[in-house]
């Protein structure tokens, strides 16, 4: 087996005020897989993402990403570790405005000091169709062409694993397929591997697996479930 790409095991996060956000939560993202992770508003989803990438901090428990445990390492490190190693693609695409499509998607290389691997970074914007656009500004773009590129910057780094969060809640019903089926073929294809917090069952059917949260756990992991499935799973949570 190899390492997997992000490990989490019995991670506990507690706010102040005693909320448990994460009861004890273990879980092993293999590579070159595509998780989607559902549940209701309050359910832990974004204290999982955040502390799977680095962002914060657990109570108690490790997380390793590409089997390097960063819940041990100081601030500093932690971010120089993520930097290298985490993709991040976010509903507001959160590209520099002031910056071409091209000097976008090099930024987090050259943020790391690390040479850009023209092939790899050329196949990507290729494989998502920007190729003629590497001089665009971000405002001359849709935002189904700025989330690409935002995918791309994600990927330029060749990371462990991108998180994204609600990658497609800006985008209309026919670009959100696109992007999804976009992310699901950069899996399949180039074996990364992308872990997705969404409320839409339809974007998590593109998964290969969906993970359910309630109340800080993993309730349910589904492995290719389709949309109507998802919809009504997350139905009787809401219900119970
Ligand atoms: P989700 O993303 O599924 O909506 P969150 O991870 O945001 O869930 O929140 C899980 C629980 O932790 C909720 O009860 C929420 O109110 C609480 N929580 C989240 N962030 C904080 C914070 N910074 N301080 C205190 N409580 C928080």
């Amino acid at each position: 087996m190899s390492v997997p790409a992000v490990l989490l095991e019995s991670v506990t996060k507690e706010y102040r005020g005693g909320v448990r956000a994460l009861d004890e939560v273990s879980l092993a993202v293999e590579r070159g897989v595509f998780i989607a992770i559902m549940g209701p508003s309050g359910s832990g989803k974004s204290t999982l993402m955040h502390c799977a990438a680095g962002l914060a901090t657990p109570t108690s428990g490790k997380v390793l990403i590409g089997g390097k445990e960063i819940s041990a390492l100081n601030e500093t490190r932690r971010t120089q570790w993520r930097r290298d190693h985490v993709g991040f693609v976010f509903q507001g695409y959160n590209l520099v405005p002031s910056l071409t499509v091209a000097d976008n998607v090099t930024l987090p290389l050259r943020l790391a000091r690390r040479a850009v691997d023209r092939a790899w970074v050329g196949a990507l914007v290729e494989r998502v169709g920007m190729r003629g656009r590497l001089g665009s500004r971000p405002s001359e773009l849709s935002g189904g062409q700025q989330q690409r590129v935002a995918i791309v910057r994600a990927l330029a780094t060749n990371p462990d694993v991108v998180f994204a969060d609600e990658p497609t809640g800006a985008l209309d019903l026919r670009t959100s397929v696109q992007v999804l089926d976009l992310l699901r073929d950069l899996v399949d294809q180039f074996g990364q591997t992308v872990v997705m917090v969404t409320h839409d069952p339809d974007a998590a059917a593109r998964a290969h697996q969906t993970l359910v949260m309630v109340d800080g756990r993993i309730v349910d992991t589904l492995r290719a479930p389709t949309s109507e499935q998802l919809a009504s799973r997350l139905t009787s949570l809401q219900k119970g």
